[in-house]
């Protein structure tokens, strides 16, 4: 590895782990201009896709298009290697409509892999990390399991499921990070001899099956969108669907096969001990939690064009491989399919993000930054965003700026990482549009308009696109001009102008449409962003208002080191969750989950009259003291 070195070091940046966080971040580093390295244990499973061969989903899918607007990858190389798009609640509002890709997985990894060697002042190199090297509190660089040291200014830790991995088939269990790759237990050590917080976690894959061997007929074919949407706004040529999907449905006698089998599953037998994910269980849980179902769906998705593996989404399991077998044997149409691959189940090691700031960086080690799977979150998209925060908020550091940071109501980005940061997590977190009360906001569609600003800025996003989007803007202000300005009669009622008819909760932008041609050439997505827009004015400024309100509580200091035990009125319950959390603002004590409205006001009222104390009677109290 040739060491690009700057002043004392080695690299600026330092990225363990080419995963969907390590990759952006390296990405958006070198992009900035620092040198940066890129450390992975293989260089053949560079962002890999260790479970479903898909990208987005309900707000993932506005998690992958904030990426994009912020100049990251993920949503360009979802169009370059994908082979169906659907956008997900098309007949529903705009708030919930997400795109989502089904990828070729192999072709994701070499393109990606590829995009990365092109990037300037990026080096790949292919080790092992076995510990972050640290002195003074600060993060100075890694070794390697060969025992090399490497040096840097940041180093910023994406291992996913490798820390401490151990996968479960059975009551079979053994070391790795996912399927018998090898795990990372040293850095896992390492991490815990610098203090971290750690938990233990849980997640699981289904079986891959041969698609040979499958009877189709069974099975309900489920196409892509006519008209594919693109996941990027950097996007400009059509995208093509090139498989189907196929819906299929689990039966009684499947779950037979599961109930009898318990007592060989780690998860009922005890041997797992991690916590896994709610919303994305395995088919044994499902059993077990929902016995009224009669039968459980699951769709069978290909992993890509030039592999006859296919991924059974809804199947995942940790039960032995014969029991994976028998589940098949019963369901028809898999009786004779072929496990290519088995399912299984992994626990791993992660750390309490509440350990950090919300630029990512440890609040224990200096210019230490995690990102992904590492801080309790599960999910391609959810760590991609973080990589790419963690990429800029490291290099923005070194560069002596200001970290970047996204209040709830800019972007999913900042609800995902104060959730983090504030709330820490109990379980794999995973991106709801429900966890974003400034939803209405933040819409898949408009994720350009509310980041592309900063991407340019950062230069992540190139001066071509950043003028597409100028020419874009411009072409939707014309439209909502024209909408205002032009006055139609409907039926036999009072002239209206065609915005305060589009503004009816019957009329759709197409009803417009018949009316009148609009000044400009608008794309599908075009079209539905102007109808989003001008359905939701009022309830936007609603939002806007308690914004407002929101980030003036933010505003109020809560000072460092404060005795919550003094606070007359907290409860014991909350006098914990306050010294466990240590809010910095009486808005991110709101944050805290548990932490009732009425701690909330007893923690203002103290805070208020220990102002006045302090600035003494008559004397003006400085106001963000007591706003
Ligand atoms: C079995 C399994 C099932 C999953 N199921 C789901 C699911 O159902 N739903 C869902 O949303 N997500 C699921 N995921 C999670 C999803 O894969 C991750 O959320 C996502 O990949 C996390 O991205 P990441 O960048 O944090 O880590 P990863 O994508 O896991 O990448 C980590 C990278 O770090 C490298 N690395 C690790 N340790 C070291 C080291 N010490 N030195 C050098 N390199 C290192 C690895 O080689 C790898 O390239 C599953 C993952 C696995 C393994």
């Amino acid at each position: 590895m040739n060491r690009k070195r700057s002043e004392a070091f080695d690299f600026d940046v330092i990225v363990v782990g080419a995963g969907h966080a390590g990759c952006e971040a390296a990405y958006a580093a070198s992009k900035m201009g620092l040198q940066a390295l890129l450390i992975t244990i293989h260089l053949e499973t560079v962002a890999q896709m260790s479970c479903n061969p898909a990208i987005g989903g309900l707000a993932k899918g506005h998690l992958v298009r904030e990426v994009d607007a912020l100049g990251g990858l993920m949503g360009l190389l979802a169009d370059e290697t994908g082979i169906q798009f659907r956008l997900l609640n098309r007949s529903r509002g705009g708030a919930v409509q997400a795109p989502r890709a089904q990828c070729d997985k192999a072709l994701y990894r070499l393109t990606m892999k590829k995009r990365l060697e092109e990037t300037p002042n990026l080096t790949l190199f292919q080790a092992i990390v076995t510990e972050v090297l640290v002195s003074g509190a600060k993060a100075k660089g890694v070794r390697t399991m060969d025992g090399n040291s490497i040096s840097a200014k940041a180093v910023i830790l994406s291992p996913g499921t490798f820390l401490n991995g151990l996968i479960h088939m059975g009551l079979h269990s053994y070391p790795a990070g996912r399927a018998n790759e090898p795990a990372a237990v040293e850095l896992s050590d390492s991490l815990k001899r610098l203090g971290l917080k750690m938990f233990r976690l849980k997640t699981g894959t289904p079986m891959r099956l041969d698609k040979h061997s499958i009877g189709w007929e069974v099975f309900t074919p489920q196409p892509g969108d006519e008209v594919p949407v693109p996941f990027s706004f950097r996007t400009r040529r059509a995208l093509e669907n090139k498989v189907l999907c196929h819906l299929g449905y689990t039966n009684a006698r499947a779950h037979e096969v599961i109930q009898k089998n318990l007592d060989k599953s780690p998860l009922y037998s005890g041997k797992i001990t991690g916590i896994g994910p709610r919303y994305c269980p395995s088919i044994e849980d499902k059993v077990v939690k929902f016995p009224h179902h009669e039968r459980h769906q699951f769709f069978l998705e290909p992993e890509g064009l030039s592999t006859s593996e296919i991924y059974v989404n809804g199947l995942s399991s940790s039960l032995p491989f014969e029991v994976q077998k028998e589940i098949l044997e019963n369901i028809p149409g898999l009786e004779s399919a072929k496990i290519l691959r088995p399912a299984y189940g992994i626990e791993y090691d992660a750390v309490s993000p509440v350990e950090l700031k919300h630029s990512l960086e440890t609040r224990k080690i200096e210019n230490l930054y995690l990102a992904g799977q590492i801080n309790g979150t599960s999910g391609y998209e959810e760590a991609a965003a973080q990589g790419l925060m963690a990429g800029i908020n490291a290099a923005l550091k070194i560069k002596k700026k200001a970290p970047l940071l996204f209040g709830r109501h800019e972007a999913y980005i900042g609800v995902l990482i104060d959730d983090l940061v504030t709330k820490g997590v109990e379980e794999p977190y995973r991106m709801f549009t429900s966890r974003a009360e400034h939803r209405l906001l933040l819409r898949a569609d408009n994720a350009d308009q509310r980041l592309i600003g900063y991407g340019f800025e950062l230069g992540l996003i190139g001066k071509e696109d950043f003028r597409a989007y100028l020419e874009k803007k411009a072409r939707l202000k014309r439209v909502f001009t024209f909408l205002q300005e032009k006055k139609v009669r409907v039926g036999n009622k009072e002239k209206i102008s065609l915005r305060d008819w589009l503004k009816k909760p019957h009329v759709r932008i197409e009803n417009v449409l018949k009316y009148a041609k609009l000044p400009v050439q608008l794309s599908d997505e075009e079209r539905r962003a102007v109808e989003f827009e001008v359905k939701y004015e009022g309830y936007v400024r609603r939002q806007e208002k308690e914004i407002v309100r929101m980030r003036k509580m933010d505003r109020v200091k809560i000072p460092e080191g404060l005795n919550f035990r003094e606070i007359p009125g907290l409860t014991r319950e909350a006098v914990e969750k306050m010294e466990s959390f240590r809010p910095k603002s009486v808005g991110q004590a709101k944050r805290i989950p548990g932490l009732t409205p009425a701690a909330i006001v007893n923690i203002c009222l103290f805070l208020k009259a220990r102002a006045r104390k302090n600035s003494g009677k008559g004397r003006p109290v400085p106001r963000e003291t007591l706003s």
